[in-house]
């Protein structure tokens, strides 16, 4: 956990009431990634809790998941990984190097996820043990997508990340997240 360095952390988040649509609270990280200290902090209170899970790849979600998702796994010495919005991967020049889709529906929209298929045939690692990592989860609905993503492209998920764990009567991404992909939640704020 962030420990004493918490309410300081939490002092660079952003709040915007009913944006961008009627009923929603957007959290915004970008003041807080801009404070050397406060990316210091979270990035070394995420290394130090997983530092010995012999971690091989970090993925982040697109696109606020890659700043933290990123830094971590250069601390950790892991390979990282993007898991893109639909649209953003080009498909590949044959057959065999295709991409793996999920469809995802979260607390203000809908979407599809994207990794190249062959994300892990090319590398060195034949079991990989990854990480997800991302700003924020609310219903949870884009972080499972995820774990089924890369379950499909042949991952073994050790546990999701967030900086911010949305929870109310109404949003539950945790349980979601246990009862729908059997991954624990681990979050900062
Ligand atoms: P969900 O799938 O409902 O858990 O939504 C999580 C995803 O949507 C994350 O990638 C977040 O970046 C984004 N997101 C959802 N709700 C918010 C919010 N209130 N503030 C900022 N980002 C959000």
């Amino acid at each position: 956990s962030l420990g004493v360095h918490e309410p300081y952390v939490r002092s660079f988040v952003r709040k915007t009431p009913n944006w961008p649509r009627e009923g929603v609270t957007f959290l915004d990280i970008s003041s807080l990634l801009a404070d050397v200290r406060a990316l210091r902090h979270c990035i070394d209170s995420l290394a130090e809790r997983y530092g010995g899970g012999h971690l091989t790849h970090i993925a982040g979600i697109d696109a606020r998941g890659f700043t933290l998702g990123c830094a971590l796994a250069y601390r950790l010495n892991c390979g990282f990984i993007m898991i893109r919005k639909a649209g953003k991967l080009p498909p590949g020049d044959d057959e065999s190097s295709s991409l793996v889709s999920e469809e995802y529906e979260m607390e203000y929209g809908r979407g599809q996820l994207q990794v190249p298929a062959d994300l892990f045939e090319s590398s060195s690692v034949t079991t990989p043990r990854v990480l997800l990592v991302d700003d924020l989860l609310a219903t949870g609905g884009t972080a499972c997508a995820a774990c089924n993503l890369l379950r499909n492209a042949g991952a073994t998920i050790v546990e999701v990340a967030v900086l911010i764990e949305l929870s109310s009567p109404e949003i539950c991404g945790r349980r979601r997240l246990k009862e729908d992909a059997y991954i624990d939640l681990h979050s900062l704020l």
